[in-house]
C-alpha cells in the first residue's frame, strides 16, 4: 500500500481493484479521500501496490500534434470552459452508440463522476468544476461497458485517467481517454463549507458555474443562479475570478490536494489519448483566432486520439507545443505549495471560511507594492534594453570556446 500519503491522489483504483473489498476510502482532516485497509479482510496479495499509479508512474510524452480549436456551435462554446472541444469528442462517441464519463454536480452540489448515454446527458459534464470529483465505482462500470464492446470515452483529471489505466491493466480498442491540463484539485469539504456559508439552503440553487463567460473567457466569473421559488431578492451571484472568494483561494493554492503540488501525472504521463486545456496566450500566438469567447488547446497524444479528432467538425489551427506551454505552465509543472496552505488548514474548521480565505488570499501592502513595481519594470523600456544587452553579451563568442548548439 502506498506508504507516503502525500503522493496518493485518491483515484480509488486500489479500492475498486481489491478482490477482498478490504479497502475503503476515508476523508482526512483536510477533506480529501484516502484508502484505509481493513486488516482482517486483507490477504496481503500486494495487488493494490502493484497497480497504484502514484507508485508505478507512466512515462513522460510529447504530443503528436497540438491545436488551437473551437467548437463551431457558439451556444455550446459559450457553455464550455474553453473552446468546447470536450463536447465535440463526447458527441462523436454518443452518436456511435457509446458511453461518456465525466464530472457533474449531484443534488447536493458535490462533484461526482458519472456516465451519460445521450447528448442531452452531456450538458451536466460541460464546464470545469474546481473541486476533486468523487470517482465512485466508475472504473468498474466503464470496464463492464468496454467488455460488452461499447465505445467508452472516459474524461477526467490526468491522475484519474492514470488510475483508470492502472485499474484496467489492459488496453481496449474501444476506449478513448481524455484528460485536461490540471492546476490541481481543491478539497471537496472546503467546497461544501464555502457553499454552506455563501447560501443558506443549497437546494434553492438551480445552477453553479465556475467558468461563466458573460463578461468574457479570459476574465471569467463564478456564477450561482437560484430557482425562482427561492425566497431571494437577488436571483444570482456573478463574481469575476479575482473577486470571488473561492476562486481567489483556489488560484492561490490554499486548498489543493497535497499530491497536486508534486503531480505524478504531469508531462502527459497519464497515458491519455487526448489532453484538452484553455489555450491561454492565444492572443499572442494566433491573435486573429482569439475572440475572447474561448479557445481550447488540444494535444493529440496517440494515434487513436488522432483518428477520432480528425473526424470532428471543428474550427482549428495547428500550433507548436512550446507556444502552448508559454501561456500554460501547468502543462509541465506542478504549482508550489504556499506556506499559507498550512495556516488555512490549521484554522479552517474553527473559523468561518469566507473571511479566512479572503484574509489569506489577499497580499500584504508591501507585497502588492513589490508586485506592481515588478510589473511596471517588466514593461519599462529600460528593462527591455537591459534584456537586449544581456542577450547580445551572452551570444558573443569568447575566443577559444565553442558555443553549444
Ligand atoms: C480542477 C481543474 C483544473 C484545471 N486546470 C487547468 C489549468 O491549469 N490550465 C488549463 O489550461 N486548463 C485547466 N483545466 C481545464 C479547463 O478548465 C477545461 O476543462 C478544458 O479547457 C476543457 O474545456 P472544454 O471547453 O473543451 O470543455 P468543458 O465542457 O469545459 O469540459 C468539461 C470537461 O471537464 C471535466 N471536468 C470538469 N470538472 C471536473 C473535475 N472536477 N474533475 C474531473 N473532470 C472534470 C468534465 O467531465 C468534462 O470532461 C482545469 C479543469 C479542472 C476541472
Amino acid at each position: 500500500m502506498i506508504s507516503d500519503f502525500k503522493n496518493c491522489f485518491g483515484c480509488r483504483a486500489c479500492e475498486q481493484k481489491c478482490n477482498k473489498n478490504a479497502i475503503t476510502m476515508q476523508s482526512n482532516s483536510e477533506g480529501f479521500l484516502y484508502p484505509s485497509i481493513d486488516e482482517s479482510l486483507c490477504n496481503k496479495c500486494g495487488l493494490c501496490e502493484k497497480i497504484c499509479p502514484a507508485i508505478e508512474q507512466g512515462s513522460e510524452r510529447m504530443p503528436l500534434k497540438v491545436y488551437a480549436a473551437k467548437n463551431p456551435n457558439e451556444e455550446i462554446r459559450q457553455q464550455s470552459s474553453s473552446g468546447g472541444i470536450f463536447t465535440l469528442l463526447a458527441e462523436h462517441i454518443i452518436n456511435k452508440g457509446g458511453v461518456v464519463y465525466g464530472a457533474k454536480f449531484n443534488e447536493n452540489w458535490e462533484v461526482v463522476h458519472d456516465y451519460a448515454e445521450t447528448t442531452e446527458g452531456l450538458a451536466a459534464f460541460r464546464g470545469s468544476k474546481y473541486v476533486q470529483s468523487n470517482i465512485g465505482d466508475t472504473y468498474k462500470t466503464a470496464k463492464d461497458f468496454l467488455q460488452t464492446g461499447r465505445d467508452v470515452l472516459f474524461s477526467g483529471t490526468p491522475c484519474q485517467i492514470a488510475g483508470l489505466k492502472a485499474f484496467l491493466q489492459k488496453d481496449y480498442d474501444n476506449l478513448i481517454t481524455v484528460d485536461f491540463v490540471c492546476h490541481g484539485v481543491p478539497s471537496p469539504l472546503v467546497w461544501k463549507k464555502y457553499l454552506n456559508e455563501l447560501i443558506d439552503n443549497v437546494h434553492h440553487i438551480s445552477s453553479i458555474k465556475f467558468r461563466d463567460k458573460s463578461i468574457g473567457w479570459k476574465i471569467f466569473c463564478f456564477a450561482v443562479h437560484f430557482s425562482p421559488s427561492a425566497d431571494k431578492n437577488n436571483l444570482q451571484i456573478i463574481e469575476p475570478l479575482n473577486i470571488n472568494t473561492y476562486m481567489k483561494g483556489f488560484l492561490r493554492d490554499l486548498y489543493l490536494r497535497p499530491s497536486c503540488h508534486n503531480c505524478p501525472a504531469k508531462k502527459l504521463k497519464s497515458g491519455s489519448d487526448i489532453t484538452i486545456a484553455d489555450y491561454w496566450g492565444i492572443q499572442k500566438v494566433l491573435p486573429e483566432f482569439d475572440d475572447d469567447k474561448g479557445v481550447s488547446l488540444v494535444m493529440i497524444n496517440t494515434e487513436r486520439g488522432k483518428k477520432i479528432y480528425d473526424l470532428l467538425n471543428k474550427d482549428d489551427k495547428e500550433t507548436a507545443y512550446y507556444d502552448a506551454c508559454a501561456g500554460n505552465s501547468t502543462i509541465e509543472k506542478s504549482v508550489l505549495m504556499p506556506k499559507k496552505r498550512a495556516v488555512f488548514f490549521e484554522r479552517w474548521q474553527k473559523e468561518s471560511i469566507i473571511p479566512l480565505i479572503n484574509k489569506l488570499a489577499t497580499d500584504s501592502f508591501v507585497r502588492r507594492v513589490l508586485r506592481k513595481t515588478k510589473k511596471m519594470l517588466r514593461h519599462s523600456i529600460f528593462f527591455k534594453l537591459f534584456l537586449l544587452m544581456r542577450n547580445i553579451l551572452c551570444t558573443v563568442k569568447p575566443k577559444g570556446t565553442k558555443l553549444k548548439p
